[in-house]
């Protein structure tokens, strides 16, 4: 596993500067909840991290080594994103295999790995399944699976169940808290529901316009919210 260090990132497209010196510290094997409203930075700021964008400057850092130039595959990082995207032209088992093949992994190996992510997700009894037999529960558990195979030290998680109904939201929500006890990993979990920022996080980011609000674990923001924007945000009565 590994800490991940933000510090004073800044990111621009063409002339508009978008991220303004965003600086987080996160532990080896916590789970850190970003929020903030739609357009403030949150997916940039993740896909900063995975290194699926670059950074305008500042430095960031997984564990002992200073990132901002490596290409995502040297990060050592799993992103799931809202819409899980599949190939749906395989199965369940190869989806999951897919970054194991990519990376020229052994049968064996890949065959273990992805045997094991199933049966922690209950996925075994759908490995044969293609992606159009499955419901949304079950996809965003593949997109999941897909993830732990590789055993990466960090996941991102960008709004992982903006696209299903409410039940299922607070049923996935307890599943991947359960998952990250399980299989450990630096975790960054991005989301515009409080709800879901205050059960699931054990630190809070709270992000507006392109900067950070607040950091801290959710009683701490909820008892003493830097501001009214903060305790708005988190639904505290300050
Ligand atoms: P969030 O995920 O919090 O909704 P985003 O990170 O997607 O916010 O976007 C932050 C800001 O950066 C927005 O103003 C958005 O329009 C802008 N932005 C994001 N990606 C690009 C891009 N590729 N080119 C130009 N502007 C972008
Ligand atoms: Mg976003």
């Amino acid at each position: 596993m590994a800490s991940v260090v933000v510090r004073d990132v800044r990111k621009s497209f063409g002339q508009s500067e978008v991220i303004h010196g965003v600086s987080i510290d996160i532990e080896d094997g916590e789970f850190v909840v970003l929020v903030g409203p739609s357009g403030c930075g949150k997916s940039t700021l993740l896909r900063m991290i995975s290194g699926l964008e670059s950074i305008t400057s500042g430095e960031l850092w997984i564990g002992e080594r200073m990132v901002n130039m490596a290409p995502p595959k040297e990060r050592d990082i799993a992103m799931v994103f809202q819409n899980y995207a599949l190939y749906p032209h395989m199965t369940v088992f190869e989806n999951m295999a897919f970054s194991m093949r990519l990376r020229k992994a052994p049968q064996e190996e890949t065959d273990r790995r992805v045997t094991e992510a199933a049966a922690i997700l209950g996925l075994t009894p759908l490995l044969a399944r293609f992606p159009r037999q499955l419901s949304g529960g079950q996809r965003q558990r593949v997109a999941m699976g897909r993830a732990i195979v590789r055993d990466p030290q960090v996941f991102l998680f960008d709004e992982p169940l903006s696209n299903l109904d409410a039940k299922l939201r607070v049923q996935m929500r307890t599943e991947i808290k359960a998952l990250h006890q399980r299989v450990g990993g630096t975790t960054i979990y991005v989301t515009h529901d409080q709800i879901e920022a205050m059960t699931m996080a054990d630190k809070i980011v709270v992000m507006q316009g392109g900067h950070v609000e607040q950091i801290g674990a959710p009683l701490e923001l909820y008892d003493n919210p830097r501001n009214v924007f903060v305790a708005g945000f988190i639904g505290s009565p300050a």
